[in-house]
């Protein structure tokens, strides 16, 4: 298990904290029309490898929520968001939510082959029990967007692919159906979008629980850089590691020899130099305002 380095949830007036993650922090509210539900909020926090950053990265928290809820919009698919009216504290990089009971699967689709889909499929020529063609490269696109569930981890563990069968058995064959067709709806209408905008939307991990009524409903965040692989479309090239709206500044850094950070060290990389900050900040903005052709 990694080093985590998750800092306790501040204080929030009216709200209890119920749990911390790498990014974002949850809270029970304790009062008012929403009482019972969830306060979502998203950090400036940034995790490479696992290792929770010292450095933050300004308005990262805010940008992600700005965009997932843009996302949510665009779907057609119910969702959490009850509401955008949050403590002033947490303003702009917090939601509130129904509070959901989560289904233990990561809802992963793949449309292009890379990250851990490129090395099962290269162990074994199947990506979570689907078998693929011979000859896909990094970046590859797939004959068809494929469901890839993972395992929800433990906090600090790698999520673990598993096969359909495996969902099947942890939430039944109603359930598990339902979960790969919402998630492939929903990739299907993403990349369309993003395609038009000149993105590509490699894959993308979707959450979904079950309110009150036992309906399936969609959760977390959605569509954000910390969830998904965009590729700028232009500079598609399979058969190498794709350029990515993302936090590769930051893990390229950390794994060059200016960083002096050993990845195999287990410690926790070092303070990111200012000027990385900078660019890494403004990378999330640009694929904020290239998806919603909003200004941030
Ligand atoms: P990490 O992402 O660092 O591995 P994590 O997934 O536990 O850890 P976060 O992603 O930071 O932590 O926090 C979001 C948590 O909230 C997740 O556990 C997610 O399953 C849960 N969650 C999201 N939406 C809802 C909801 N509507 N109701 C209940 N839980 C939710
Ligand atoms: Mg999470």
């Amino acid at each position: 298990m990694a080093d985590l380095n998750i800092p306790a949830a501040p204080a929030i007036p009216g709200a209890t904290p119920l749990h911390s993650g790498k990014v974002r922090d949850l809270y029970v509210l304790d009062s008012g029309p929403y009482a019972g539900e969830l306060l979502m909020v998203a950090s400036d926090r940034l995790s490479i490898f696992d290792h929770v950053l010292d450095t933050t990265i300004p308005d990262k928290g805010e940008i992600l929520t700005r965009m997932s809820l843009w996302w949510f919009g665009q779907l057609g698919v119910p969702h959490h968001v009850l509401s955008t009216d949050v403590p002033e504290a947490v303003r702009g990089r917090a939601v509130v939510c129904r509070r959901l009971d989560m289904y233990p699967v990561e809802c992963v689709v793949r449309g292009y082959l890379t990250g851990s889909g490129l090395l099962d499929y290269r162990a074994t020529g199947e990506v979570c029990g689907i078998a693929l063609p011979d000859g896909l490269e990094d970046g590859s696109r797939l004959p068809e967007p494929i469901f890839t569930p993972a395992t929800k981890a433990a906090l600090g563990d790698h999520d673990e692919n598993v096969s359909f069968d495996a969902v099947v058995a942890e939430v039944g064959p109603d359930v598990a159906d339902e979960l790969r067709r919402l998630t492939l709806d929903v990739y299907a209408r993403a990349e369309s979008v993003a395609r038009e905008r000149g993105i590509i939307l490699a894959d993308t991990k979707l959450e979904f629980g079950s309110g009150s009524e036992g309906e399936m409903v969609l959760g977390d965040e959605v569509l954000t850089p910390d969830s998904s692989r965009f590729w700028p479309a232009d500079d598609w090239q399979p058969g190498r590691t794709q350029p990515s709206y993302d936090k590769q500044i930051v893990r390229n850094w950390a794994l060059s020899p200016e960083s002096g950070w050993d990845k195999a060290s287990g410690a926790t990389p070092p303070p990111l130099p200012p000027e990385v900050v900078d660019r890494t900040r403004a990378r999330y903005v640009e694929i904020y305002e290239l998806l919603t052709g909003e200004r941030f």
